[in-house]
């Protein structure tokens, strides 16, 4: 058997974006791997696959990324969660604030309704506040949110915790 693949030694850090003293984990380098890329969603997708969710629920951009491979992966649909204005269709959406201003998530009408079991998808977890918005949103619209999947976690912001406490399951790939 091959030794375990070190995804983390795939991620690197930019010092200073997009802000000075911001140290932003940059996943490029992971999915520009071969290897790394399709190893990350292999195992996304089996913890994903545990759910048995109707759908994979990526929040834009890097989201998409991964929960759209994983979707093929899975033999399931992808429903992408977009910044405000960027759906074409009707939609119903969630306000949200940010550490400096606010922000809204939006999701096409009739996409996920009442009784789907779906799990959210994003690349990183920082302080939790995205993705909480995102499963507000899901519960908004009567889905239920079975888990939220990350390639990253950033622990030192709490997000997490905040996750848990919120009673939303969340699983990353690295810490
Ligand atoms: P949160 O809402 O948890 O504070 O921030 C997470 C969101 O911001 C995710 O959508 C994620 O893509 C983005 N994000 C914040 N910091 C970083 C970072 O250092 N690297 C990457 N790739 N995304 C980040």
């Amino acid at each position: 058997p091959r030794p375990e693949l070190d995804l983390a030694s795939l991620v690197r850090t930019i010092p200073d974006f997009p802000k000075p003293g911001i140290q932003f984990r940059d996943i490029t380098t992971l999915i520009g791997d071969a290897a790394g890329f399709s190893e990350s969603v292999r195992r996304l997708s089996a913890r994903a696959a545990i759910y048995r969710p109707d759908y994979i629920v990526a929040v834009e951009a890097r989201g998409f990324l991964f929960g759209a491979a994983m979707a093929t992966a899975m033999g399931i649909g992808l429903v992408p969660v977009r910044k405000a204005g960027k759906l074409p269709g009707v939609t119903v959406g969630v306000d949200y604030e940010l550490e400096y201003g606010a922000d809204r998530l939006e999701l096409h009408e009739g996409a996920v309704t009442a009784g789907h079991r779906i799990v959210l998808v994003d690349d990183l977890l920082a302080t939790g506040g995205t993705i909480l918005a995102a499963a507000k949103l899901m519960q908004s619209v009567g889905a239920e949110v079975a888990a939220a999947l990350f390639v990253i976690d950033l622990p030192d912001l709490g997000g997490s915790q905040r996750l848990e406490a919120a009673g939303l399951v969340c699983e990353t790939l690295i810490a």
